[in-house]
């Protein structure tokens, strides 16, 4: 069979049987549906052999590159000792050592990790949790205080606690009940990020006043709201958001799902504002991009509020049975060794910059709106000429080698940490000349 022919005919068992993620199926046939076969380093490869580069590093999580041998060696390994068991009341090494390894990176004062998969499923574990705690410490406190804007997962939990209106308002009727303000990210005409902060912090301040009593955690992405397209905001929000947990009585949960793990240039984005939470979610990179692995990393006085006797009632009667897989474990371990031996996080400081330079031509460009950036996580906001303009941006781009995906008219870069200086150079060509073709 030609690689044509093989192609032609996975696609259309594709469409036989597969229903794919944040995909419209009545759109999906006409967009070419591409068949990734293998991987190596930074590019991906389609069933006919072209060469993509991998410019969304597979959705956010590819550190190294793909295939990296210390990985895959790490998780054969594993697998040949012991490939599976089950984390409810045993435990196994591989677990233990990533629990240490994710608390050695976090900020100071984080000293448990709660292990789950995606990044919802951890995102969920701590809006539980943080209500839990407050429950068994006494408190009557159901709220939440969130952002517009904000993305942690698709889980129904973590719904609730989203600001993006395509991905949410469909659900509201199912959701707990939340207290939104505005996004830090979303600025006014003339409005600086800092002025922006101010005016959230305030907005936040008028609804702890009026309930502040009732809200167990305050929850944001911080420096980035990812999903609601690259928006970015000042570190001084952050600091706001601590003195008023702080005030009021309520946990600061971050979720760095998306910023952590090297991602801004540090292993957590709280660290550009100096901050602790107190509850922060990880996942997408901590396995270098190669299995599921997520986690809530909680502070002392989170974890405490779970103790008691059996007949408490105070335990976490939460957790998935594929909870600290020791595959997902090895591919942690491995990726964490390979950044600190490779200086990963400092290299992706320097993508970034390198990153903001090659792009300000186009920020100049008439067609683009805004680009925003914070280390690696870059989102250049094109003009709409049409119904799906980001998306065309895309095509364009696929059909010359690059690999990027739109949100909305926002053109999402995020290359693997790991990316040459060269590849990184025909990722922005590329993108570039994507741009100003279907923007003119
Ligand atoms: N939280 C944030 C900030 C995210 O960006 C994402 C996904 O992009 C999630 C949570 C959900 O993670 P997952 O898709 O792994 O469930």
């Amino acid at each position: 069979m030609t690689a044509d022919h093989q192609t032609t005919g996975l696609v259309a068992r594709d469409l036989a049987s597969v229903w794919h993620p944040f995909t419209q199926h009545a759109l999906w046939p006409a967009d070419e549906p591409l068949v990734i076969d293998r991987a190596d380093g930074c590019y991906l490869y389609d069933t006919d052999g072209r060469r993509y580069l991998d410019g969304v590093s597979s959705l956010w999580v590819t550190v190294h590159g793909h295939n990296v041998p210390e990985i895959n060696a790490a998780i054969a390994a594993q697998a040949a000792r012991l490939d599976h068991s089950t984390f409810l009341g045993l435990t196994h090494e591989p677990g233990i050592r990533t629990a240490e390894e994710l608390l050695r990176i976090a900020p100071d004062g984080l000293t448990k990790v709660f292990f789950a998969g995606d990044g919802s499923s951890a995102a969920e574990a701590a809006i539980k949790m943080a209500y839990q705690a407050a429950t068994q410490r006494g408190e009557d406190r159901p709220l939440y205080l969130h952002c517009a804007e904000g993305y942690h997962g698709d889980t129904l939990g973590a719904v609730s606690l989203g600001g993006v209106e395509l991905f949410h308002a469909t659900y509201r009727p199912l959701l707990v009940e939340t207290r939104m303000v505005s996004s830090p990210g979303v600025l006014k005409p003339g409005q600086n990020r800092a002025d922006r902060a101010r005016e959230v912090l305030d907005e936040m301040r008028a609804q702890l006043d009026r309930e502040g009593d009732r809200v167990c955690a305050v929850v944001v992405e911080p420096l980035v709201q990812a999903a609601g397209g690259m928006l970015t905001h000042d570190p001084s929000f952050l600091r706001g958001v601590r003195e008023l947990c702080d005030e009021f009585g309520a946990a600061m949960l971050v979720d760095e799902v998306a910023t952590g793990i090297g991602a801004t240039g540090r292993w957590f984005a709280v660290e550009h504002a100096g901050v602790v939470p107190d509850l922060l979610v990880v996942g997408k990179r901590v396995t270098g991009g190669v299995l599921p692995l997520s986690a809530v990393l909680v502070n002392d006085a989170v974890y405490d509020a779970f103790l008691g006797s059996a007949a408490s009632g105070r335990t976490f009667f939460h957790g998935h049975t594929y909870t600290a897989n020791p595959l997902c474990c090895a591919a942690a371990l491995a990726n964490l060794e390979l950044m600190h031996e490779r200086g990963t996080v400092e290299r992706a400081a320097r993508i970034g910059d390198r990153l903001g330079t090659a792009l300000e031509p186009l920020a100049a460009y008439d067609g683009v709106a805004e680009i925003r950036r914070i280390g690696t996580m870059t989102g250049i906001e094109v003009q709409s000429v049409g119904e799906r303009t980001g998306f065309e941006v895309c095509r364009v781009a696929r059909r010359n080698g690059v690999i990027v995906r739109p949100l909305g008219d926002v053109v999402v870069l995020m290359p693997p940490l790991g990316i040459a200086d060269t590849e990184l150079d025909e990722l922005v060509g590329v993108v570039d000349a994507a741009i100003r073709e279907v923007v003119r």
